[in-house]
């Protein structure tokens, strides 16, 4: 079986209210990737915010971010795209990271495309209703075609999202066109809590995704639960070939202690020693994912 790629996914756009340890600013998000390389991700997902937790959308936040990373870590980097509106052209939501891949200093290893577009309001069970109404995260066929092309020019490799089945068709669609390489790195975005439009983070919504996969493609599928914890499934993944994507950016794990993100690596790298498999370096991810 391919060694295990764990990402850490150390801070979306969460608050600290749940767990204090999520990174913000510069300095804390490159300490914190430095830490969760040394627990054994090979990847780290980030999004730069300011010293009180603020998005920040700015190249010169991303460039400090990035720099920072490679100064103290060999581990692969995968920023967020940076856009300050997902409504903005497929150019410009994309000009950040295309622009940071112009200087080698600067440059990210992975670029994300979310392979369809999707309601993002909240539900608040409790009260039964939703706390926004107009939310859609849109990304338009047009959009993704774009970024394809634009990502491959740059030299940075697709990192694939997939929310539900039609994001994974859509995908499959632009292997078809010759858009998407193979090897291709697929995230799957299970959400629990107060996200609709994900599969639930349980065995069935993820075994609804894997039995979409075809056989005559070469595709490294990964999982991710936001608004719930992975852990539950982390022993399925390892066990079934996947890779594993966590990180208080998608759950605070407040109800186990309150850990970093190095010590969410650090228990799925010892789940996977536990479980007979290996756990990939960034070296390991370049060469299994045929990346320059
Ligand atoms: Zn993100």
């Amino acid at each position: 079986m391919q060694k295990l790629i764990i990402e850490a996914r150390i801070n979306e756009y969460a608050n600290r209210k749940a767990n204090p340890h999520v990174p913000w600013s510069a300095s804390e998000i490159a300490e914190d990737a430095r830490r969760c390389r040394e627990a054994g991700a090979a990847i780290v997902h980030f999004h730069a915010r300011d010293e009180r937790g603020q998005p920040e959308h700015s190249r010169a936040a991303y460039a400090d971010i990035i720099r920072r990373i490679r100064a103290d870590s060999d581990v692969l980097i995968h920023p967020t795209l940076g856009a300050a509106s997902h409504d903005a052209p497929a150019e410009q939501r994309i000009e950040t990271v295309l622009s940071l891949a112009r200087d080698d200093t600067t440059r990210a290893d992975f670029a994300p495309m979310d392979m369809g577009s999707a309601n993002l309001d909240f539900y608040d069970p409790k009260s039964r209703r939703f706390l926004s109404t107009d939310t859609i995260y849109k990304n338009s066929t047009a959009t993704l075609q774009h970024f394809a092309g634009a990502i491959s020019a740059a030299g940075m490799k697709h990192y694939v999202v997939s929310w539900s089945l039609g994001f994974t068709r859509q995908a499959l669609a632009f292997m078809d066109m010759g858009l998407l390489p193979e090897p291709l790195f697929l995230l799957f975005v299970l959400t629990d809590g107060n996200l609709l439009a994900g599969h639930p983070g349980t065995a069935a919504g993820l075994d609804a995704h894997l039995q979409m996969l075809p056989d005559d493609r070469h595709i490294e599928w990964a999982v991710c639960n936001h608004g719930g914890d992975i852990r539950g499934l982390a022993d399925k993944i390892i066990d079934e070939g996947g890779h594993i994507a966590l990180g208080l950016g998608d759950y605070p794990c407040s109800e186990s202690g309150l850990p970093d993100n190095a010590a969410l690596v650090a228990e799925v790298a010892a789940r996977a020693a536990v479980l007979g498999r290996d756990v990939a370096s960034p070296d390991d991810v370049r060469q299994l994912l045929a990346m320059a």
